[in-house]
């Protein structure tokens, strides 16, 4: 499966000053994959997520994306290898329209343009309804399916690093969000899904990994996870 690999990361270590977070951390993603890391509270998700964006760059190991080398390249230029990130707390514009949360992702992106206002509109009606509603009077579905669309302006997104899209939602509103990621996976977009919610993101996912104190400590299907139910608990505290 080797030539469907599209991303390797490969024993990478990662400080914020004299803190060392991440831990020898390997991990793999292939093509059209949905695959979740999951993990307690500071457990390094999110640092992983960072240092594969290159915003907190790994201080050893390697991580490759379609067999290239990216970690040593800036955060711009990781995008433009075709991987975007939706940080845990998502920064759309309150104060400003869907529309122009919009225009201001696709100018930030500046380059060559994949996906066109119209084809995201078309893609998520719900936001073509909404082009002139401010996106904080919007609930957090929506407010999540915008910041997705955000995240798919710019150049070519063929990876998309999602960290806790169900962070504050209603359960009735996270089952909205799994169904905007599924669809986005059967569009073609490759998902890495970072999770506090590990029942919601083991549903979604292929495979799994768990963290715990920046080590991956287990790698699985995700629904054998799901029904290994003392791992769960262990690891995760999930009864
Ligand atoms: P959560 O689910 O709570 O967001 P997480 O698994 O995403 O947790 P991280 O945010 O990656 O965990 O944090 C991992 C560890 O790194 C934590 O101990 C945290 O305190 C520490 N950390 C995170 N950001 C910084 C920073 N900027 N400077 C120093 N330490 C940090």
């Amino acid at each position: 499966r080797a030539a469907d690999r599209l991303l390797t990361v490969d024993s990478i270590n990662t400080h914020y000053g004299e803190s060392h977070i991440l831990f020898d951390l390997s991990l793999a993603v292939d093509s059209d994959e949905i695959v979740a890391l999951v993990g307690r509270n500071g457990a390094g998700k999110t640092t992983t997520l960072r240092s594969i964006m290159g915003l907190t760059p790994a201080t050893d190991g390697t991580i490759t994306k379609n067999g290239d080398p990216i970690h040593d390249l800036d955060p711009h230029e990781i995008r433009k290898r075709g991987l975007s990130w939706i940080p845990e707390e998502r920064r759309v514009f309150g104060s400003l329209t869907v529309e122009e949360n919009l225009r201001l992702a696709a100018h930030s992106g500046a380059g060559d343009q994949s996906d066109t206002f119209e084809e995201i509109y078309e893609q998520f009606p719900r936001l073509d309804e909404r082009r002139t509603q401010k996106a904080g009077t919007m609930s957090g579905g929506e407010q999540q399916m915008l910041a997705i669309a955000r995240a798919l302006l710019g150049p070519e997104t063929d990876l998309l690093l999602l960290d806790e899209p169900s962070e504050g939602l209603a359960p009735q509103i996270v089952d909205d969000v799994v169904d905007i990621i599924r669809e986005l996976n059967e569009s073609g977009v490759t998902i890495l899904l970072v999770e506090q919610n590990a029942e919601m993101a083991l549903e979604l996912a292929d495979r799994a990994y768990i963290l715990e104190t920046g080590e991956i400590v287990h790698e699985s299907a995700a629904a054998d996870l799901l029904d290994d139910r003392e791992t769960m608990e262990g690891y995760l505290g999930v009864k």
